[in-house]
């Protein structure tokens, strides 16, 4: 049991949340995904119907919107908008193509990035996403960024959807994945970009348990020569 602050920021299919999770579990700290509350944002916009292109439609919902995230039994994260439980409903691929018109909205990253660094302030915590380790916890104790190519992302990405009985095409997961990533990395407002000082993963070659692997050593290594 370690008590640190862990960033893990990096593209759509990285690895990051997988990574994440199994780092939180073996270190003994509390596992928070933060593309998860944008996802829940951009469910509900496509419940009400709202216009994406309009900053003004996305901006009331946010201030209309309560989420709470809680531990799930098998240790990933629970999320719940307005109180109702919307784990599996945010991985829909409807949410993958609105939720970057989302998440580019100031406004609404205020908002998400005050609740992450107040569930963040009681320290312990792996955080992932695309800002944590550039905007939400500059003072983390470690930063990660983490990506894999394109090709590879998509095909994990593509499998994943497939397994979960959604019928789609890995060309077009691939298109949605790097459609994602441009707006992310473009935005105005706490692009996605790595740390100065993060530590670079290429996951490309690597199983999720490797991945894993690397950060619990590194970060155990730095507590035990007290760099940490
Ligand atoms: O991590 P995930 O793929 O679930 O994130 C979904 C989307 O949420 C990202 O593509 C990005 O637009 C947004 N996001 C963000 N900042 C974060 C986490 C996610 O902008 N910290």
């Amino acid at each position: 049991m370690v008590h640190v602050n862990i960033a893990i920021d990096g593209p759509a299919g990285a690895g990051k949340s997988t990574a994440a999770k199994g780092v939180a579990k073996r270190l003994g700290l509390k596992y928070i995904d933060t593309g998860a509350m944008y996802r829940a944002i951009t469910w509900k916009g496509i419940l009400k119907g709202i216009d994406f292109e309009k900053s003004r439609e996305i901006e009331l919902l946010t201030s209309n919107t309560v989420i709470n995230i809680k531990k799930g039994s098998d240790d990933s994260n629970r999320i719940y908008l307005d109180g109702v439980d919307v784990t599996t409903e945010i991985r829909d691929p409807s949410v993958n193509r609105k939720v970057s018109l989302v998440a580019k909205n100031q406004q609404v990253r205020d908002m998400m990035v005050a609740q992450q660094r107040e569930i963040a302030s009681g320290g312990g915590i792996v955080m992932d996403g695309r800002d944590i380790g550039t905007h939400v916890l500059p003072g983390a104790h470690f930063k990660f960024f983490i990506n894999a190519t394109l090709e590879e992302r998509a095909h994990r990405r593509y499998l994943e959807l497939t397994k979960q009985g959604h019928e789609i095409s890995e060309e077009d997961v691939q298109k949605e994945i790097s459609m994602r990533d441009k707006i992310d990395t473009e935005r105005e407002f706490s692009p996605l970009v790595a740390a100065k000082d993060a530590i670079f993963v290429d996951t490309t070659n690597l199983t999720a348990r490797e991945v894993e692997e690397k950060i619990v050593i590194h970060v155990k290594e730095c507590i035990q020569a007290g760099t940490a």
